[in-house]
């Protein structure tokens, strides 16, 4: 995948600030006691270049990097130090242990067979091998069952021959502070852990964080927060905005009322409205249930989108800016100071995640900050 299209020939400008994500992660570090502070760069560091974004954390203190694959963490490895630790939260899927152990990448064992395979190769290579082990404490996605953690604790040897790291669990509903799933999953998890071998401990994603000490454990694993997305429901965003996307007018046009506009009318003027085509639409990742709900930026001025999302365009009315105001290969902002991420996934339906990892690979990316 390039990402090093020529600004003059790209439909939108996609802006990552280095420095920002930085900040968010000194932000996060500054609200733990002694727990360290890791970074999820999984699916490209949230579609932003984990290329880019891992070395930057990695200078701003951060050592501890967790991706989902196995190729994810193998990416990751020319682009940081030796002293940087690899995690891959899905484990080693059969036949790719050898590869992990040959790396050096952590993998994160989530079942009694993943785990019976690392024992079997820290046995054939007679040295014991570094594992995360994850339970489940209330999302059935990933991590021992209550049934496999209890068959693991009834074999002393269940652990013989792996170097347990870390035992971790994650959240269901974290970023609402006032749901009782919260409590419910950590007194889970301590009890998990009472019944282990003594290592650190690590439940708290981004939103995790904002639950207070008693989730902090010894290593939080923030990823979103640190691309500016909002970790608490309906409250106050502490973090830094990371993504700017402007996108370019193609065209303008000036409609009577009553004119039907895009792909099925599902818009019709109601009054005279000067209209702009710009070159973003869901071949860029800009979701189609947007259509008729987001709006775009110039300035502060909001300019509301009009009809559906095309592949490669949206219609917004810039009526509001008058006639002049803005003519083709002008910029307004799809993501900005005026349109946040969070803002945007709202009004297409969704969370500021999917808005991120739907980046597209057609825009001019730079990266300011680092
Ligand atoms: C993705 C992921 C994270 C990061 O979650 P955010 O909500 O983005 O902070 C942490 N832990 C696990 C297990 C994950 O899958």
């Amino acid at each position: 995948m390039t990402h090093d299209r020529q600004p003059d020939h790209a439909g939108a400008l996609l802006t990552i600030d280095l420095a920002a994500i930085c900040d968010n992660w000194r932000l996060l570090k500054a609200r733990l006691g002694g727990a360290e502070c890791a970074a999820v760069v999984k699916a490209d560091a949230y579609g932003l270049g984990a290329a880019r974004v891992a070395p930057a954390l990695y200078r701003a203190g951060c050592r501890h990097f967790f991706v989902a694959h196995l190729d994810e963490a193998l990416a990751l490895g020319p682009a940081l130090a030796a002293d940087a630790t690899r995690y891959v939260l899905h484990g080693p899927l059969p036949g790719s242990e050898a590869e992990f152990a040959a790396q050096g990448i952590i993998p994160v064992l989530n079942s009694l067979p993943q785990l019976a395979a690392w024992r079997a190769l820290a046995q054939a290579l007679d040295r014991p091998l570094p594992a995360v082990l994850q339970v489940d404490t209330g999302m059935a996605r990933l991590g021992l069952a209550p049934q496999e953690l209890d068959a693991l604790c009834a074999d002393p040897d269940a652990l013989r021959g792996v170097d347990l790291r870390c035992v971790m669990s994650h959240l269901a509903s974290a970023e609402e502070p006032a749901n009782p799933v919260n409590a419910q999953q950590l007194q889970r998890f301590r009890a998990a852990l009472e019944r282990l071998p003594q290592t650190p401990a690590s439940l708290a994603n981004s939103s995790g964080i904002f639950l207070g000490a008693d989730y902090h454990f010894d290593l939080v694993r923030p990823g979103a927060a640190l691309y500016g997305v909002a970790p608490v429901a309906g409250q106050p965003n502490p973090l830094r905005p990371v993504v700017r996307l402007q996108g370019k007018v193609v065209q303008t046009r000036t409609i009577e009322p009553g004119t039907p506009v895009g792909y099925g009318h599902s818009w019709t003027a109601q009054r005279r409205s000067r209209i702009a085509t710009v070159a973003v639409g869901y071949a860029d990742g800009f979701l189609r249930s947007a259509s008729n709900r987001a709006y775009v930026c110039l300035n502060t001025v909001k300019l509301p989108l009009v009809g559906k999302v095309s592949m490669d365009t949206i219609l917004v009315d810039a009526s509001a800016l008058g006639e002049e105001a803005i003519h083709e290969g002008a910029l307004l902002d799809v993501i900005g100071p005026e349109c946040g991420v969070d803002e945007l996934a709202a009004r297409a339906g969704t969370i500021g995640y999917e808005i991120l990892t739907s980046l597209g690979t057609r825009y001019a990316r730079s990266y300011i900050g680092g």
